[in-house]
């Protein structure tokens, strides 16, 4: 009999692709109010693994579930329902769409109906894409976005597009969030700005699963840390336990 735990887990979960063993059972938990952080070199099955809780792939052994509940055979749309949102390592917007626009996309709790509904302009879809305008303008103006509200995200710059993924994501109101190498390509001063976001979405009660390249970045944010090689998780911790673990010196520092 299992101790019942809040939040994702994933237990000794596997993906293949033909003869390639992408994840090898790997287990891992993200609570809500932690960042979690996924490490390991290129190849090492992060993406993979972001892809299994999200539902993009279904694992081939093991069980991943939510609370008490098994998502393993769960769709996107039934995941996403239930809070778990995330973004993509290429940022994924309707370019010609403003930026308030890109992010209420995130909001429609049921996309085809809501959007359909909105278009026909329904009394409760009109209701539902007020709220939802409101809630989006105060993500973007919390996270100093509101220079791009009334921009067509193909005009913003790379950090911009970053950033409006995440907001659309948070527009959701999700409980976790999953983020697919967020660093990418961002200057120094922007992974600052970066963290406070990831900090502030912590301390509002997400739980953040962060998959990144930037270990400086990892080390420094996360509550915990999970480093995976050949698909296999090598080591699971604290920031400091992971950084000083043999293993991950060994095979990602390569120190
Ligand atoms: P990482 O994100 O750590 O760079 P990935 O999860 O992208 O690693 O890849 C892990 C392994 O699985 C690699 O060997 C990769 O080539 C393979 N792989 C990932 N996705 C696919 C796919 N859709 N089809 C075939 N092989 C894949």
């Amino acid at each position: 009999d299992r101790r019942y735990e809040r939040g994702i887990s994933l237990n000794a979960a596997s993906k293949h692709f033909g003869g390639v063993l992408a994840v090898n059972r790997v287990s891992l938990s993200l609570q809500e109010g932690e960042i979690h952080g996924l490490i390991g070199p290129n190849g090492s099955g992060k993406t993979t693994l972001l892809n299994l809780i999200s539902g993009y792939y279904l694992i081939d052994q093991g069980a991943i579930e939510l609370d008490d509940a098994t998502l393993t055979q769960s769709s996107v749309q039934r995941r996403a329902a239930l809070g778990v949102a995330r973004t993509f390592q290429k940022p994924r917007l309707l370019g010609t769409l403003s930026g308030l626009d890109n992010a209420m996309l995130g909001g429609w709790k049921d996309a085809r109906s809501g959007f359909m509904q909105n278009l026909l302009a329904l009394p409760a879809a009109r209701r539902q894409d007020a709220q939802l305008r409101a809630r989006a303008l105060e993500i973007l103006h919390a996270m100093g976005l509101s220079h791009i509200v009334d921009k067509p995200a193909s005009l913003l710059d790379h950090a911009e597009q970053r950033f409006l993924e995440i907001a659309r994501a948070l527009c959701m109101q999700p409980r976790f969030i999953l983020l697919d190498e967020p660093a990418g390509g961002l200057t120094e001063h922007e992974i600052d700005q970066l963290a406070n976001i990831v900090l502030a979405m912590r301390d509002a009660g997400i739980g953040v699963l962060i998959i990144e390249h930037h270990t400086d970045f990892v080390f420094r944010i996360c509550d915990r840390v999970t480093a995976l090689n050949l698909g296999s998780s090598i080591a699971s911790g604290s920031a400091a336990e992971v950084r000083a673990d043999p293993e991950v010196i060994r095979v990602y520092l390569g120190a």
